[in-house]
């Protein structure tokens, strides 16, 4: 069932900020502020974020980068507090973050918000935008604030989603304009067809798009797909230019 982030004009529902390592898709490895949107209007049956199935009354905001002292505030959040804790954080510890991961839930749900919120943001670090890939009409306005665009497919076996070709194919068109790339989770239930499909959509927008294929990583950091069907699903998408197979690598690492 649908999920609905309830924001007021004067602040956005949080589930958290916090400063860790981007743990998936072409940025891994970098050291990023994520900052969690609550809500979502998709209900994967592999979701592991804390606080997408609800509306949270309080957001966790961590106070010193990496060291997990969170406080708890009431929603919804200032963009002037946030700021101010980012602001304090690049002032305190200059070039420690890559960027700023804005996430979720589906952060999309907040394009009001974030219209107003990524111009400031985007004073201090650059913006990466990790999105469903389902909502182009929210994604234009908000173009000439992204730097990087990590965007979804979810494929209907391992998401559980209905089929949503048409919405990510009107977003990849829009998100092309900045540095996208395009994630697509993948588990052995996953058919050839799918990352075909994928992998055929993307080419048709620009087949330089990078395209990570993540398998299915459990909380542990185990990989139920074989070896053998990661290395298949890659030679599917021969036909694009860079094409990398990723798991979820903060799951091992012990990363939030
Ligand atoms: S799109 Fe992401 S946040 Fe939303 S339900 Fe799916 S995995 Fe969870």
């Amino acid at each position: 069932m649908p999920r609905q982030a309830t924001s007021n004009r004067d602040g956005a529902d949080l589930v958290e900020c916090f400063s860790s390592i981007q743990g998936e898709g072409i940025l891994v490895g970098l050291r990023q502020v994520f900052l969690r949107f609550a809500g979502c209007n998709l209900n994967c049956t592999f979701c592991d974020t804390p606080g997408t199935a609800y509306i949270p009354k309080e957001c966790l905001l961590e106070q010193t980068p990496g060291r997990r002292d969170f406080i708890t505030v009431p929603n919804p959040v200032s963009c002037e507090r946030v700021v101010s804790l980012i602001e304090s954080w690049t002032a305190g510890w200059p070039g420690i973050h890559h960027s700023i991961s804005v996430t979720g839930g589906e952060p999309l749900l907040h394009g009001a918000h974030l219209s107003v919120w990524l111009p400031r943001l985007r004073e201090l670090l650059p913006i990466h935008l990790e999105t469903n890939g389902t909502l182009p009409e929210a994604l234009e306005p908000l173009i000439p604030h992204l730097d990087y665009i990590g965007m979804d497919i979810k494929l209907p076996s391992a998401s559980g989603c209905p089929e949503l070709w048409d919405e990510h194919e009107a977003f990849l068109k829009i998100a092309a304009r900045t540095g996208v790339f395009v994630k697509v989770v993948v588990d052995q239930g996953t058919e050839n067809w799918e990352v075909e499909r994928s992998c055929a959509m993307i080419a048709a927008v620009d087949r330089a798009i990078p395209l990570i294929l993540q398998p299915m990583t459990l909380a542990d950091g185990g990989i139920p797909l074989s070896p053998l069907r990661m290395l298949e699903f890659q030679e599917l998408a021969a036909g694009l230019k860079e094409v990398r197979v990723i798991p979820q690598t903060h799951k091992f690492m012990g990363q939030l």
